[in-house]
């Protein structure tokens, strides 16, 4: 398969301006994009750049969508894959998915292997190291371990239970920055709406710092889908802009979808 039609590993022109209320993060990651972009600079001085960074914190606040910035800032190309597709049935399988991942990531150089949920193959391993499981996790350190950083390769893994993790994966050489990434507070949720209504003709009936204060406790993704579904609603009342009302009941669309999700929290 040519690797321009895997859509699991692909340039992207997703950048920090996609990315917003994370500008603490996006400081933290600057040091990573110069380390990328001016390898050289660190090689003279000896200086090893991070091989991998994890990502914790609740689904939907970002943690892919920044890691796909990254790779849009950095013109790498963007290796997606997700924990769960390692823990497979047969004994081996998950490794040697692992290994492919790898050299994959090694041939299309610069690249950020961004894998999701890497709790499920990452949790503490038993003590007989013979699962399919503990197969994986041991090919991902032997694999972490064995590249140099100078290959212009960064692994980024996100979970949201970092306290699961093997302490394997936390050593020095494998994921040893970790970054928390949490709920959007107000400030964020505002400049979230704002990203996602940028192409959006909005009526001036819209208070974006009104509905940054009324959706406490949402994420980004939230917020994203209620931007979306507010567009759709006017669009299928013929309206040529957005206005409070479609806000409105999206709003109420979302947190409805919430509350059916978890009744117990809201
Ligand atoms: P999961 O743990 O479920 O994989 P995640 O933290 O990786 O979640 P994303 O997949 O990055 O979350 O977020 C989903 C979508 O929500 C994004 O594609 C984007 O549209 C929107 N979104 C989330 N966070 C932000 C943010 N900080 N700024 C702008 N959009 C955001």
């Amino acid at each position: 398969v040519e690797l321009k039609e895997d859509p699991n590993s692909r340039k992207t022109n997703i950048t920090f301006k996609d990315v917003a209320g994370l500008d603490e993060v996006i400081d933290e990651l600057k040091v990573i994009i110069d380390f990328m972009t001016n390898t050289e600079k660190y090689n003279k001085m000896g200086a090893k750049i991070p091989k991998g960074i994890l990502f914790y914190g609740p689904p939907g606040t970002g943690k892919t969508l920044l890691a796909t910035a990254l790779a849009g800032e950095t013109n790498s190309t963007f290796i997606s894959a997700s924990g769960s597709e390692f823990v497979e049935k047969y004994v081996g399988v998950g490794a040697s998915r692992i290994r492919a991942l790898f050299a994959k990531a090694k041939k299309s150089a610069p690249s950020i292997i961004f894998i999701d949920e890497i709790d499920a193959v990452g949790t503490k391993r038993n003590t007989d190291n013979n699962s399919e499981k503990d197969q994986t996790l041991n090919q991902l350190l032997v694999e972490m371990d064995g590249f140099n950083s100078n290959e212009g390769i960064i692994v980024i893994g996100a979970t949201n239970r970092l306290d699961m993790l093997d302490e394997a994966l936390l050593r020095p050489g494998r994921f040893d920055r970790t970054i928390h990434i949490g709920n959007p507070n107000m400030k964020a949720r505002l400049e979230i709406l704002k990203v996602h209504t940028r192409n959006k003709p909005l009526d001036e009936s819209v208070s974006l710092s009104e509905l940054a204060r009324k959706t406490h406790g949402m994420t980004g993704a939230h917020l994203a889908t209620m931007c979306n579904e507010a567009a759709i609603l006017a669009v299928m009342r013929n309206k040529n802009k957005i206005g409070k009302e479609e806000f409105d009941e999206a709003l109420e669309r979302v947190i409805a979808g919430l509350k059916k999700k978890y009744p117990s929290v809201l």
